[in-house]
């Protein structure tokens, strides 16, 4: 392999600039590629959300120490960023750094990565041909590793329940808004005084329905319908005061109190089936409920794209699409609680010499990862490609250590059961990590679901639909 090739590292987001920072200062040669034309693309698009980790856990160490040297001034450590002052006042002053700048493309969108003049079955000089990434306009260049920060933002999950597209969810797309839309601010027309379903459980779900429910004080005939798939909504709650996050458990106390109070509708066990248009506005239905809405917000969580590396060897874990190694650490079926053991090179690796995802396409579909995380992932990953095999393994990660989740929650109960321990109990399930903690006991996953009956099956096999005239 020549080593005079570039790394390239796909993404200009927190992570992939953090390896750019590593990689500086390893005197390693480097380019980044970016879809976007500025860095931090997508995190500008949540731009409106305010962070629930402070600063002190938002910055690398490596970029903070290339940002000291020219003067920059460290936002103060506790205070919580939005997504906009993110960008602004850290990640575009570190890509706009002379130690980066030159080495940052932008509208470099990744279409492919593959080795030079080999498939994916070839072995016979494999580990030393270069890698070959593709660029949509056509474009191809080679390195001698590849570190794909590209995230998952570009990739959201569907609304269907069961992980494929609900029936007339690619016609009903000019009623649909990706997570997040901005609706106290730019995007404020399309949901004023209109009705809106929000789809999903997690943290992009509760920011958009208290935003919704702020914008119906302000103006009448906004009205909020959130839809989830489990029988409570405890795991969108959260730990509220148990939270290692204030901000976070905020988040579920005060979405509590919008459901309580009636300002949210709240539909549970809803697994949507199919979407129709209806005139100006869409029917959501699962198939014995439906609900005729003016908007949707899929805020049902991100998947990674590994269509760009399908000539690579990666050996991939069939639950979340991270490596085998990492998923055990993070499975949702498992976990709530945003810890993970410190981790780097030896569980990103993959069968691929010198390719590793990190940032958050590294957790696949796992939803609990942290900036801070990925940093390490970053700094372990690049002393690994500079051969410094004892910094790689030592890996640490500049978290509190947290408790350890011991109790699930019912199906019946939209709290956490505190006596249990919360999540930071004494009566250990799991080993302890570092992270912060949601408060959150059992596994995200664990709240049971309500099936419903297939609709319009065959009786051919005996099992008869709901919408069956049998
Ligand atoms: C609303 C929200 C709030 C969050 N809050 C927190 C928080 O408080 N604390 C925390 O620690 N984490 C938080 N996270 C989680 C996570 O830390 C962020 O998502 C973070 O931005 C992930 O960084 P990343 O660099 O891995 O990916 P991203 O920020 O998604 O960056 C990926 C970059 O790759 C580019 N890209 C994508 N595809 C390609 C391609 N094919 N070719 C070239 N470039 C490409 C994109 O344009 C983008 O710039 C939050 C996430 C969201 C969505």
């Amino acid at each position: 392999m020549d080593t005079n090739l570039p790394v390239v590292v796909i993404g200009a987001g927190p992570v992939g600039l953090a390896a750019a920072a590593h990689l500086h200062e390893r005197g390693l040669p480097f380019t980044v590629l970016e879809a976007g034309d500025g860095p931090a693309a997508s995190v500008r698009q949540w731009g409106h959300v305010r962070l629930f980790s402070p600063w002190r856990y938002n910055i690398d160490t490596a970029a903070r120490r290339l940002l000291t040297e020219q003067e920059w001034v460290e936002p103060d450590p506790d205070v919580l960023p939005t997504g906009a002052h993110l960008a602004a006042d850290y990640l575009q002053p570190l890509a706009d750094l002379p130690a980066l700048k030159p080495h940052v493309r932008y509208g470099a969108q990744v279409v492919a990565v593959t080795r030079q003049g080999m498939d994916r079955v070839r072995t016979a000089g494999r580990e030393t041909a270069p890698f070959l990434i593709r660029l949509t306009d056509g474009q191809e260049l080679l390195a001698r590793a590849v570190i794909d920060a590209s995230g998952t933002w570009t990739t959201p999950n569907v609304l269907g329940a069961s992980g494929i597209p609900a029936h007339g969810e690619t016609n009903a797309a000019p009623y649909i808004e990706q997570a997040l839309p901005d609706v106290l601010g730019t995007e404020r027309d399309r949901f004023a005084g209109r009705r809106t379903l929000v789809a999903g459980a997690g943290h992009s779900a509760a920011n958009t329905l208290l935003a919704l429910a702020d914008l119906a004080v302000q103006e009448p005939g906004t009205s909020v319908l959130w839809a989830i798939r489990s029988a409570s909504p405890a795991r969108t709650y959260g730990g509220e005061t148990a939270d290692a996050l204030p901000a976070r458990g905020a988040l579920g106390s005060r979405l509590r109190a919008h459901v309580e109070s009636g300002a949210v509708e709240l539909v549970t066990g809803f697994a949507i089936h199919s979407l129709a248009p209806d005139g100006d506005r869409v029917a959501v239905s699962d198939g014995t409920r439906t609900y005729t809405v003016d908007r949707i917000v899929a805020a049902t969580g991100f998947r990674p794209d590994h269509g760009l590396t399908s000539e690579l060897r990666l050996d991939l874990d069939p639950i979340l699409g991270s490596t085998r190694a990492l998923a055990p650490l993070i499975d949702p079926n498992l976990h709530s609680c945003g810890t993970v053991p410190p981790h780097g090179v030896d569980e990103l690796a993959h069968p691929e010499p010198g390719f590793y995802a990190i940032g958050v396409k590294s957790y696949g579909r796992a939803p609990t990862f942290l900036m801070a995380t990925g940093y390490e992932q970053a700094r372990s990953v690049v002393a690994a490609l500079a051969g410094d095999w004892d910094a790689a393994r030592d890996v640490r990660l500049d978290l509190p250590e947290t408790g350890v989740c011991n109790s699930n929650p019912t199906a019946d109960s939209d709290r956490i059961d505190a006596d249990a321990g919360g999540c930071c109990g004494t009566l250990a399930a799991a080993p302890s990590g570092r992270g912060l903690a949601t408060g959150i006991s059992g596994g995200l996953l664990t709240a049971p679901l309500t099936l419903l009956p297939v609709l319009g099956q065959d009786s051919v096999d005996g099992q008869h639909g709901g919408g069956c005239a049998c």
